[in-house]
């Protein structure tokens, strides 16, 4: 297989449904979230009706993080403005602390402020960089998780391997992603709320309309749900399953670290 996903030719891959040189990639993603990271939570909800609220909070009871003192360690991946991070901070013990990993500066500095007001802060560090190179001995994570995160980065399998790397035996990786609606009308709603809806809201709450464009082409661009599956096989996971939310618009893969 390719080292990417989004490939065209060797050194050209998708963004969106566009094609740019592979080694632009990232620095395209990178601005389009320096450019939203102040509105970013709020276009979430104006995006998605606060929909993203509970998946995100089925992310987190998937998971089951301990309501002890039992040291447990998350690394949040792509954790953007905190979203993931707060909500497993706030269901676990004292033993639960993360660490909140993301390229953008801006996003980081977005959840930084929002980690400190919730008064988190004494359990969380943030980091940033690249998931496909991660600063972490093996073996050092109990849980991974990217949340709308995977979708933006280049070399997705790279990124798979090193979640597989950092995580202890007996780890467990959870991605929430969207993914492919598998039911009939609410794929074709979907799809106008998709490409004439929510460019426009971009465009209203963030004069940024090509942002969303971006995000709309790379949900039709990441692969679906099975496949996606076989991609997490490929990293090395074992009991690999996945959920489907909201008949699919988005899903949760799960899988651990045998
Ligand atoms: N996890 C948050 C959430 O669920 O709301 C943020 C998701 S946001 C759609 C995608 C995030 O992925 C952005 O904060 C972006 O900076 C980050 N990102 C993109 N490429 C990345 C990479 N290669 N490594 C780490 N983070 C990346």
């Amino acid at each position: 297989m390719s080292d990417s996903i989004h490939p065209s030719d060797s050194a050209s891959v998708s963004f969106g449904f566009k094609t740019v040189p592979e080694d632009e990639r990232q620095s395209l993603v990178n601005r389009i979230f320096s450019d939203v990271a102040g509105r970013y939570d709020l276009m979430n909800d104006l995006m998605s009706g606060g929909l993203h609220r509970l998946w995100k909070d089925d992310v987190i009871s998937w998971l089951s993080p301990p309501k002890t003192e039992q040291d447990f360690r998350l690394l949040d991946v792509a954790g953007g403005t905190g979203d993931l991070t707060e909500r497993f901070l706030r269901a676990g013990g004292t033993g639960c602390k993360a660490t909140l990993f993301d390229i953008n500066p801006e996003m980081v500095a977005v959840a930084e402020k929002r980690l400190q007001t919730a008064g988190l802060s004494d359990r969380v560090s943030c980091i940033v960089g690249n998931a496909e190179i991660l600063p972490f001995p093996d073996k050092s994570f109990d849980a991974y998780t990217v949340g709308f995160g995977i979708r933006n980065v280049t070399h997705i399998d790279r990124a798979l391997k090193e979640a597989y790397r950092v995580l202890k035996t007996g780890g467990r990786f959870l991605c929430i992603e969207f993914s492919r609606c598998e039911v009939p009308l609410l794929d074709r709603v979907y799809d106008f709320h998709s490409f004439e809806v929510i460019p426009r809201i971009g465009q209203l709450t963030t004069g940024n309309a090509d942002a969303y464009h971006y995000l709309v082409e790379s949900i039709r661009k990441f692969p679906k749900q099975e496949d996606f599956a076989e991609l997490i096989r490929g990293a090395g996971f074992g009991r690999v399953t996945y959920r489907n939310l909201t008949g699919g618009i988005a899903a949760i893969h799960s899988a651990w670290r045998t």
